[in-house]
């Protein structure tokens, strides 16, 4: 199974630091996140999320810092971009015109998306025929 995992430190109701842990992963065929909280101080423990969907910006970029952007690019060229798009709109909700900026991007230089939403991209992708790679890329070390 795809997934990553980061742990986000946050501050706990207690007043001392605690750590939320956070998964992105690939489920039953959907996209998942989840989020945990806990708390070594005081004991607390909470499951704050989990369920499919598109994660929120500061899981995604905890997850990006954590493990480095991945690209996915098409393989090759492909004779129509309607299933591309297609895949691309049932997996983001993009309205249209920006559904084909993104196939755009998929057929130039590639998308860059955490491991689990390239991953999972690519798999709808494959579904409707159009293959593509996944590109794992050295994280930045600013
Ligand atoms: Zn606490």
């Amino acid at each position: 199974m795809t997934g990553q995992t980061a742990k986000i430190a946050s501050r706990c109701e207690c007043g001392s630091m605690a750590t939320r842990q956070v998964n992105q992963f690939i489920l039953h065929e959907e996209l998942w996140w989840d989020s945990e909280f806990s708390c070594d101080a005081c004991g607390t423990y909470m499951c704050e999320h989990a369920g499919p969907g598109r994660a929120p910006d500061d899981v995604r970029e905890a997850l990006l810092a954590a493990h480095g952007p991945v690209r996915l690019q098409l393989a090759g060229p492909i004779p129509s971009l309607v299933p591309a798009l297609k895949v691309v709109r049932e997996v983001s909700a993009a309205p249209l015109p920006q559904a084909r900026e993104l196939v755009g991007e998929l057929c130039r230089d590639g998308l860059v998306g955490t491991l689990s939403e390239m991953e999972f991209l690519k798999a709808r992708l494959q579904l409707r025929g159009v293959h593509a790679d996944v590109d794992r890329q050295i994280p930045r070390r600013d």
